[in-house]
């Protein structure tokens, strides 16, 4: 079922988040330990992110260093699949511009149609660690926008190969990224407001925003983009803070603000278990607020630990 149609039958805010796929080599059981405790909460929808691939180097005789691209996550379907067979919850695979050619973005939609996932979430991706911006692959989209062009020309039963005879449409529900904060790369934040309103005229359905911990931001963004004529639901995206390095991580990867009374906290804690602590009472008010605005989801960013989001969702829900 669409996520927009999970949010039109709803009678309150649902609960969802996002898990990461194992590295490769690794057991899969862990991502189900956790995720087992989170569906008490009945998420209508989990998503699964993309992994760039990177440069590993690897240590070769004499010292040389050999250069090898690898995708140390792979998996994103197959575990989306899995997780619909195991959970009966839908699933969001996240596809990356970055990586991909869009002959490889349309096997995997042929893929997502065949089993059953109805939701996709159009993405750029970041640059590779090595790159100072983001590179368009050989035969891939610049932008996520190309990739919404490209999934709603194939709802219109346009794949990209012009002789096919289609019996059977597709009809995917996409998400896009949004930023309270603004994306980094963007000049104004009204400049990057019109971009997404680029992506919601060319076929989102529904803005899923970066994490944030001023709610004002995410109102301030929602009235913004109201105003600018966005209609889709934008679903505030949460992430408790679980250890003391974020303070510096969390605002160098995802530029945004923490605001002073957290980081107050943070820093007065003698441990990171008083960290986790102070994160998820942290949360609490502010997903207090979200509901209170009513919200159509909390969308959580696990990073594939749940035990902080389940103290959370034991809270509020
Ligand atoms: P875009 O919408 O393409 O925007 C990227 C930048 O380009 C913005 O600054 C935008 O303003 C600008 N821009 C857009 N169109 C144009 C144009 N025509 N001309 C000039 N500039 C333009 N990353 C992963 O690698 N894997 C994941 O699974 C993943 N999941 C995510 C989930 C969510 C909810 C969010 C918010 C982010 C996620 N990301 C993920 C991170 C995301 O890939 C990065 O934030 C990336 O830098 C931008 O992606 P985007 O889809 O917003 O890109």
């Amino acid at each position: 079922m669409k996520i927009t149609d999970h949010i039109k039958n709803a009678s309150s805010t649902l609960f969802s988040f996002e898990m990461i796929p194992p590295v490769k080599g690794k057991s899969i059981q862990e991502l189900y330990d956790n995720i087992d405790p989170l569906m008490e909460f009945k998420p209508p929808f989990v998503d699964v992110t993309t992994s760039r691939e990177e440069f590993l180097y690897l240590k070769k005789a004499g010292g040389l260093l050999e250069k090898r691209l690898t995708r140390m996550r792979p998996g994103t379907l197959g575990i989306c699949a899995s997780i619909q067979n195991r959970y009966q919850v839908d699933t969001v695979p996240h596809l990356l511009c970055g990586g991909f050619t869009q002959q490889e973005t349309e096997y995997l939609l042929v893929d997502c149609q065949y089993l059953e996932i109805d939701n996709v979430m159009a993405l750029r991706g970041d640059a590779r660690t090595e790159e100072k911006r983001f590179e368009c692959t050989d035969g891939g989209h610049n932008y996520a926008i190309d990739l919404v062009r490209q999934i709603s020309e194939m709802n219109r039963g346009n794949y990209l190969h012009e002789v096919i005879e289609i019996s059977c449409n597709v009809d995917f529900c996409i998400g896009v990224a949004g930023y309270p904060e603004k994306h980094d790369e963007s000049p104004s934040m009204k400049t990057d407001l019109k971009r997404l309103k680029d992506k919601v005229d060319a076929g989102a359905d529904y803005v899923v925003t970066q994490m944030f911990f001023d709610n004002q931001k995410y109102f301030e963004f929602v009235r913004l983009a109201r105003e600018m004529g966005i209609t889709v639901p934008i679903i505030p995206g949460i992430k408790p803070v679980a250890i003391k390095q974020h303070l510096q991580l969390l605002p160098q990867t995802f530029h945004l603000d923490i605001p002073e009374d957290l980081v107050d906290a943070v820093e007065n804690c003698a441990s990171n278990k008083d960290v986790r602590q102070v994160g998820v009472e942290f949360c609490i008010e502010q997903c207090r607020e979200l509901l209170a605005h009513n919200v159509p989801v909390l969308h959580f960013y696990s990073m594939g630990k749940s035990d902080n989001i389940y103290d959370i969702a034991k809270a509020i829900f």
